[in-house]
């Protein structure tokens, strides 16, 4: 686990700025969301977060150590995006164990893990099948495991529900819950779905043209819009 704190940070693309003296800090085990219409700046924060954007000015600091120098793969960080890319050709314990090939984590090492992040998904069903026999909430469950298999310090979700039709985005927001609940990773979810963001969030953070307008637990944001 981790705090992650952002200190003024810009991002600048070619003289247009697409966020803008963003500070906010999530302490650690908190699930935070930020929320705002398309183009708001969300994905770039969290591309940031990721290093897979790099910061105009401003600082950016993981567990309490400045990480602008630091590759996106020395961060110990896990994103899943809007669409779940999983491998077509491997199965979805294949899929699990990539998440944590590149640790060269031992076999039998590798199988607990495998199996308690498919069991805390209501996956564990499912492990022989290939991609294209699941449904696109089984899938993304999928995507969602091969991120936290290896237990990052921090989760970063960028609009991961909304490929999918009404009654899965319900069942797979409120299985998310629960595995935060578990696992109580500092998260990081962007999303422009108000629903999503009362439901999941311990705290807010409203994004306008990239800025930020309010940050609050639900109820406060909500009680003033
Ligand atoms: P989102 O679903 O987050 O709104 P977009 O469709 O805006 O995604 O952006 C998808 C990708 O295109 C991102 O990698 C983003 O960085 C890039 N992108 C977005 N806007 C522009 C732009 N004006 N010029 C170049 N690339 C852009
Ligand atoms: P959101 O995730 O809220 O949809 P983005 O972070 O994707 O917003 O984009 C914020 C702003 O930055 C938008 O105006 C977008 O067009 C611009 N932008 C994002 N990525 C790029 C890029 N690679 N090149 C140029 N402009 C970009």
């Amino acid at each position: 686990m981790a705090n992650v704190r952002l200190d003024k940070i810009n991002r600048v693309y070619n003289n247009v700025t697409a966020i803008e003296d963003i500070s906010f800090e999530v302490p650690d085990g908190e699930f935070w969301v930020l929320l705002g219409p398309s183009g708001c700046g969300k994905s770039t924060i969290l591309r940031t977060i990721a290093g897979l954007e790099t910061a105009s000015s401003g600082n950016l600091y993981i567990n309490n150590r400045l990480m602008n120098e630091v590759p996106a793969r020395q961060r110990d960080v896990a994103m899943v995006f809007q669409n779940y890319a999983l491998y077509p050709h491997m199965t979805v314990a294949e899929n699990l164990a990539f998440g944590l090939k590149m640790r060269q984590v031992q076999p039998q090492m590798m199988q607990e893990q495998i199996h308690k992040v498919a069991r805390s998904l209501s996956i564990d069903h499912l492990l022989n099948r290939k991609p294209k026999q699941l449904s696109g909430g089984q899938q993304q469950r999928v995507a969602l495991g091969r991120a936290i298999v290896r237990e990052p310090q921090v989760f970063l979700l960028d609009e991961p529900l909304s490929n999918l039709d009404a009654q899965l985005r319900d069942d797979t927001r409120a299985e998310l819950k629960k595995l935060h609940q578990r696992l109580k990773i500092t998260t990081i979810y962007v999303t422009h779905d108000q629903t999503e963001a009362m439901t999941l969030a311990d705290k807010i953070v409203v994004l306008d043209q990239g800025k930020i307008q309010q940050i609050g637990e639900p109820q406060t944001v909500y009680a003033h819009p």
